[in-house]
């Protein structure tokens, strides 16, 4: 069930879009203040948030951008005012849509399903777009750049990850400190090959079962890594 956040200082216009989302299956949460509002969108798990403009706390405007900085879930702006939504929509506020009371809640209940399918097709997109490399026990998330071994989430620096990752893409091709340094690091940056090998030390630490018996990258003597298959 789609959970729906209402931000609305007026209560009887909150009463009356929750009653006609509840009717229409919808679970939903009625907060009357921008800054509560603000926080409870970001900490709660809502599929689309409803956010009166003008609120006590911060306006809908500070809200808007406090959910946008961190949530990319549908945002429904509403206003008495025409003339500020169409500020709102000058200013790109990241809002998904725009509506000026009075308006039918019949119309916002469309607008909410219309928001939420396509919210969930952008989602299901962005799911079967994300890049995955599987190997044995290890599972690199590259869209979401995280990282698991059996399951379980490893924390790796962006050099770390970027590092594993491209081992992981050439399994069994043997680079140089060298060749994996100018691959990884940009030529502007201060380091050495020494730079590769604390990586590497840093990498097998977090992944391997046995740092000193890495299954995954194995050092070849007076050459460099492989990423064994
Ligand atoms: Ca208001």
């Amino acid at each position: 069930m789609s959970k729906i956040l209402i931000i609305e200082d007026e209560q009887a216009i909150a009463e009356l879009e929750r009653d006609y989302l509840e009717v229409n299956g919808y679970e939903v949460t009625v907060c009357n203040d921008g800054e509560e509002g603000a926080a409870l969108a970001l900490e709660g798990d809502y599929n689309l948030i409803i956010l009166d403009l003008m609120l006590p706390g911060i306006d809908g405007y500070e809200a808007c951008r406090r959910i946008r900085e961190q949530k990319e879930i549908p945002i429904i702006m509403v206003s008495a005012k025409k003339e500020d939504l169409d500020k709102i929509y000058g200013l790109g506020m990241g809002a998904d849509d725009y509506m000026t009371k009075p308006f039918s809640p019949s119309e916002l209940v469309a607008r909410v399903k219309a928001h939420l399918a396509r919210y969930d097709r952008l989602m299901g997109q962005k799911k079967t777009n994300n890049e995955v490399v599987e190997i044995r026990g290890l599972r690199i998330d590259k869209t979401a750049r995280r990282a698991f071994v059996d399951g379980e989430e490893k924390i790796l620096t962006t050099k770390e990850f970027d590092l594993l990752t491209f081992l992981a893409q050439h399994p069994n091709r043997v680079f140089s400190k060298e060749e994996l340094f100018r691959e990884i690091w940009d030529m502007e940056s201060v380091g050495d090959i020494a730079t590769v090998t604390v990586h590497i030390k840093k990498i097998r630490e977090k992944v391997e079962p046995d740092s000193q018996k890495p299954q995954f990258i194995e050092t070849i003597w007076g050459v460099g890594y492989r990423f064994k298959v």
